[in-house]
């Protein structure tokens, strides 16, 4: 039977970004068919998905025993997912994968000029210029998902290159996370359950611990950056913990827009998913602002969260640093959360990294790629550091 739903290939679909998008699909079965999934480790949680959305193509990127799932033989290893792409033929890919993982697809995508709904980071922190430049080129749109993007392309009324606009600034909010107003000599013994505490957002482990350090609205500050086309002095964040604002614009005429709602994921992922329609939302509750009350902003503390500073230092900087900067924040935020290193080893390690690295132009996969695998190594070899050791502002 022919059907007019749109064709999903989501990657990452048992993480916290794809469940909720197999939600939004549960609650518009009419308009989104699920036809290709991902999952790295999650073999169980992923046969399931696959038999509820009736879907054949799956792929699970990590080792280890499929169950259930073998008698689909899925796709094996992060080729698989671009593999999986090319079977599953859809009509948008939805990356929701995390790491590094998610560049390869997102290439395939683009070449095959498939729309891409964007939630993984790490693809254009570490390849932004290069994933931009394609993407332009074959004119394959690139929506966010993430809330803070998803907020400024709702504020562009859908325009995702912003070059030519009479834009002054682009202000990302920031919740500030579990550790907000806490100077650096406060932060010196949090624990990683302090640490994975994040006050508004419910969210994956690496992700939580990524707001916590403020890495998290530094990888954002550079996706604006390519996303958007805007330079980073024009882009600003400021911590808002309320999370009621996603983000705004302002421009050059002093008229700022912002993108309000509830502190949840489906709803910028409805918005790209539906893109350029906009759903009826059957799910949340409109968002009760005599209830919110009080809105609060405050500037960031690039002292007691240096990692926001290293972002701008390292997109600045350009070259191969961005990649840098994820991969060793990738390690750091491994090693704190297995307990290897303390909170503030997660700043120290990636500036140590930053410092050592010998940088190349980031225009060619092979050399992201190498500068990716330099940074991992150097990261997982170095011991802990004394994070006094580290520089200061
Ligand atoms: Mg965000």
């Amino acid at each position: 039977m022919a059907s007019n739903r749109k064709r999903l290939c989501v990657l990452g679909s048992t993480g916290s970004i794809g469940e909720t998008t197999l939600a939004v699909v549960r609650d518009y079965a009419d308009r989104f068919q699920v036809v290709g999934l991902s999952a790295h480790a999650a073999a169980d949680a992923l046969a399931v998905q696959a038999r509820e959305f009736g879907v054949e193509h799956v792929c699970l990127t990590g080792n280890g025993n499929g169950g259930e799932l073998e008698a689909l033989r899925p796709l094996r290893g992060e080729a698989g997912l671009v593999e999986l792409i090319d079977r599953c033929e859809p009509d948008m890919v939805v990356v929701a994968t995390v790491g590094a993982a998610g560049l390869p697809p997102t290439l395939r995508a683009i070449e095959r000029r498939i729309p891409i709904a964007l939630a993984n980071k790490e693809v254009l922190v570490t390849a932004g210029d290069l994933v931009m430049r394609r993407a332009r080129r074959l004119d394959v749109p690139i929506l966010p998902i993430d809330s803070e993007h998803n907020a400024i392309f709702q504020c562009l009324g859908g325009v995702s290159d912003a070059r030519r606009l009479p834009l002054r600034r682009i202000i990302l909010t920031a919740s500030g996370g579990p550790f907000r107003g806490r100077s650096r000599a406060e932060l010196s013994g949090v624990t990683r359950e302090e640490a994975l505490n994040h006050p508004t957002w419910n969210m994956g482990r690496k992700i939580t611990i990524d707001s916590a350090t403020l890495m998290n609205k530094g990888f954002e500050v550079i996706e604006v950056h390519h996303l958007f086309g805007v330079e980073t002095a024009r882009i600003e964040v400021i911590i808002h913990p309320q999370s009621v604002i996603h983000s705004l614009i302002e421009y050059h005429d002093g008229s700022m827009l912002a993108q309000m709602g509830v502190t949840n994921m489906y709803l910028p992922i409805a918005n790209v998913l539906a893109y350029p329609e906009r759903l009826e939302n059957a799910r949340f509750a409109p968002l009760d602002l005599a209830a919110v009350a009080t809105l609060t902003f405050e500037a960031p503390d690039l002292h007691a969260f240096p990692c926001l500073r290293y972002a701008y230092e390292a997109v600045e900087a350009g070259q191969t640093y961005p990649t840098v900067l994820n991969a060793a924040n990738e390690i750091a935020v491994r090693r704190f959360l297995e307990g290897e290193i303390a909170y503030l080893g997660i700043p120290a390690l990636i500036d140590a990294a930053l410092q050592a690295h010998r940088p190349q132009p980031a225009d060619e996969l092979e050399a992201i790629a190498e500068a990716d695998r330099w940074a991992r190594a150097y990261c997982e070899s170095r011991a802990p550091m004394e994070p006094t050791a580290e520089r200061m502002p």
